[in-house]
């Protein structure tokens, strides 16, 4: 029998449960720092209650980072089964969290499909299922309908949800006040403004923050606190708008903590390089070291088609500088849904960003698997050095498309292979290229 309603209740009355067991493992940590760092809100473990499929994971400082996976049907693209082609994808590439963006029609029989199954933890943004949900128009949803949808998707078993609570009419004065280029990109963002705007009401989410954490308790779901307001091109990055929502934000995560709900925070969106690393301490010291979420940073804007890219960049830089969480991108990001091998890229992408990350974050055994890589290289043997790769399968199809004529070879320097070259001489033996046949 459950004596705490939330991992960070338990965590603070000095109780190890068995998903801090669990992650503690994962992470080579000891249980009881994990459980130091739960209690303080710089880890999260997103698991609801009701998630019985889970294999829990922890968010946040000391642990490795993780990467999301979004998916979903949208009106014009509806097709159910290749959405769970999507999530076999992103669990065979160890992705450690899904998230269902679906926005179109009654959208809880796939949820409910993907949370049975899927020991990724499962997120969701509640503002883009309400029209579907309630079957109203946006102008016709009251305050207190946003809460039911909230609290619908937290009895299915979701572990991790995406409230704007922080885009306040404070929030919403500066941004106008101040302009942009690219306004609002945000999606759940835009449609809390266009509410707010229409009815003259205060954010929902905000002004019943305090109903919204208790149903967030209930059932143990983390509020990852989103960035309405967040950065859509390079000319809007730490702006006024940026901000002003980044201090409402860390004024939320204190008031969920002291409802032991975990917090996630949300961040950027489109930075340049330069301006990454200050935003992710700035993020950090306002939101009081809770685990921080990135979207992107994409570097620049002129490569749709290649976002896949331009996020992985800023992921890399953002994570090896503080972020705990990537959102992937895929190529097909500013242009359609992706499909199946948008998702594969951007799914493959952001763990190479994660993974370097933590390399540069000095997360334990980070670097193990580069080390057996280089073994591998080094005697020239090439199944280990597709077991290890994260996309075996590419590098296979890759070495076996144009195979050399010598297996301790890749047909792009043949004979002259230098590693060959080198092992041979170390070897004692002579090097011939004219003899050898
Ligand atoms: S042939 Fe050239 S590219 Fe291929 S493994 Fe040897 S050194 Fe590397």
């Amino acid at each position: 029998m459950r004596t705490y309603q939330t991992q960070m209740e338990a965590a603070k009355k000095g109780i190890v449960t068995k998903e801090m067991a669990v992650v503690a493992e994962k992470e080579s940590m000891e249980p009881e720092k994990l459980r130091e760092l739960v209690a303080s809100g710089q880890v999260a473990i997103p698991a609801n209650i009701h998630h019985t499929a889970l294999s829990p994971e922890g968010i946040g400082a000391g642990l490795k980072t993780k990467i999301n996976v979004n998916l979903g049907i949208s009106g014009d693209c509806k097709n159910y089964n290749v959405e769970m082609q999507k999530v076999d994808m992103a669990l065979r590439f160890g992705a450690e969290a899904i998230m269902d963006l679906s926005n179109y029609g009654k959208t809880n029989t796939f949820r409910q499909e993907l949370i049975a199954k899927s020991p990724a933890m499962i997120g969701t943004v509640p503002m883009y299922d309400a029209i579907g949900y309630l079957e109203k128009d946006l102008l016709e949803i009251s305050a207190k309908d946003f809460l039911k949808v909230v609290e619908a998707h937290a009895k299915e078993g979701v572990d991790f949800m995406t409230i704007h609570a922080g885009i306040n009419r404070r929030a919403v004065e500066g941004f106008r006040r101040e302009g942009r280029t690219m306004n609002i990109v945000s999606r759940g963002g835009s449609l809390l403004f266009a509410w707010m705007e229409m009815t003259g009401n205060e954010n929902p989410f905000y002004e019943y923050y305090d109903e919204v954490l208790e149903i967030l308790r209930e059932y143990d779901v983390t509020i990852s606190l989103g960035d309405a307001l967040r950065p859509g091109c390079l000319d809007d990055s730490t702006d006024a708008g940026q901000i002003g929502e980044l201090v409402e934000l860390g004024n939320l995560t204190r008031r969920a903590w002291e409802k032991d709900v975990q917090v996630m925070v949300e961040g950027p969106g489109h930075m340049a390089m330069n301006e990454i690393a200050a935003n992710m301490t700035l993020q950090k010291r306002l939101c009081h070291n809770a685990p921080f979420y990135v979207l992107g940073p994409l570097v620049t804007d002129i490569a749709p088609g290649y976002d896949h890219i331009t996020s992985a960049i800023g992921g890399a830089i953002a994570a090896a500088s503080g972020a705990d969480f990537l959102c992937y991108v895929t190529p097909a990001e500013h242009l359609r849904l992706p499909d199946l091998s948008d998702v594969k890229e951007g799914i493959i992408a952001s763990k190479i960003a994660a993974h370097a990350a933590d390399i540069a974050k000095g997360v334990p055994h980070a670097r193990d698997l580069d080390n057996q890589m280089a073994d591998a290289r080094h005697r020239m043997d090439w199944d280990e050095m597709f077991r290890v790769a994260i996309d075996g399968e590419k590098a296979r199809d890759y070495f076996e498309s144009t195979p050399p004529a010598d297996r301790h070879t890749c047909s792009m320097c043949g004979k002259m292979c230098a590693v060959r070259t080198t092992n041979l001489i170390l070897e004692g033996k002579k090097v011939e290229f004219c003899s050898e046949k």
